[in-house]
């Protein structure tokens, strides 16, 4: 396995692949990892020939400094687990190696085409901005057949879908495919963030609630409508002492728009424990 930290390099080490007619699997990171990190290396390393892994905190999508300050980074540990796990090439590099003075403090501007209204962009402005920029950048970068998302981002994920299959970039992006994979949990129920690390051990145990509480909505979904149902886990979650809900939004999956019923819906929750920022989301 090779790290590489500039951007030249890493174009060399991509031309060759092509030039060989290889297939790349990708799978951008902010390091940290876990095993839901591990679970999409995997399914990258198993479906092509090549693998390349990026981890860079991006820091156009952190629209509090706090949180990209305290972002937890062990670029030694994270290589070490990516070679076990098979992976060719891990790009590293430093922020100003990834973007240009003018691209780290222009604010990049991207159409979502409303799927950034509701939750995580609602929450955090430019937040998605900052993501398209970097996923851009790397896809272009790296030229990938295959890349690998967590639908534990789920809002995310269908912004990376649009943006390589139906937005108006979408042609320079055809060769992509986007591959959406399942939350990785722990045994708790709890799903698996580099966030997590910054819980304590009780908080640990709060925190096991919101997975609980959602896999008990899907009971509450026979019954109730989306509106009541909504209500319930917030009001469930809020119960708990130490965990506070920012949001709880059944949307359709693929539009992301608020939807009176449970057909195709993804509910997505925000969850503050202690200072920590943890989300969540289950399919109905
Ligand atoms: P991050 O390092 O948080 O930017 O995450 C990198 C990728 O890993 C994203 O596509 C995430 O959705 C995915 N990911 C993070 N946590 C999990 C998890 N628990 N299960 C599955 N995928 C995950």
């Amino acid at each position: 396995m090779q790290v590489i930290t500039t951007k030249l390099e890493l174009t060399r080490q991509v031309t060759a692949c092509l030039r060989q007619n290889k297939t790349i699997g990708f799978v951008p990171t902010m390091g940290a990892l876990h095993a839901g990190h591990a679970s999409l290396v995997q399914r990258a390393c198993s479906e092509n020939e090549v693998c390349f892994v990026s981890v860079f905190v991006n820091p156009t999508q952190f629209n509090n400094s706090e949180d990209l300050l305290r972002y937890p980074r062990d670029l030694e540990k994270d290589a070490k687990l990516l070679e076990l796990l098979g992976v060719h090439f891990v790009f590293a590099p430093t922020p100003e190696e990834m973007y240009s003075k003018e691209e780290m403090e222009s604010s990049f501007m991207f159409d979502f085409n409303g799927l950034d209204e509701m939750m995580e962009g609602k929450m955090r402005p430019g937040h998605f901005n900052g993501v398209v920029q970097v996923v851009s950048i790397l896809f272009d970068l790296v030229q990938p057949t295959r890349a690998y998302f967590g639908e534990k981002d789920f809002q995310q994920l269908a912004i990376i879908r649009y943006l390589v299959e139906r937005s108006p970039l979408a042609n320079r992006y055809k060769g992509i495919k986007i591959i959406g994979c399942p939350i990785v949990r722990e045994e708790s129920g709890l799903a698996m963030s580099s966030r997590n690390e910054r819980l304590s051990s009780k908080e640990k145990q709060i925190a096991v609630a919101i997975s609980q509480v959602l896999i008990s909505s899907l009971e509450w979904a026979k019954n109730d409508s989306v509106f009541t149902v909504q209500q319930r886990v917030v009001d469930a979650i809020n119960a708990i002492d130490g965990l506070t809900v920012e949001y709880y939004d059944i949307v359709d999956k693929t539009t992301l728009q608020p939807t009176d019923t449970f057909i195709n819906a993804v509910g997505c929750v925000t969850v503050y424990c202690g200072s920590v920022r943890l989300i969540d989301n289950i399919q109905y």
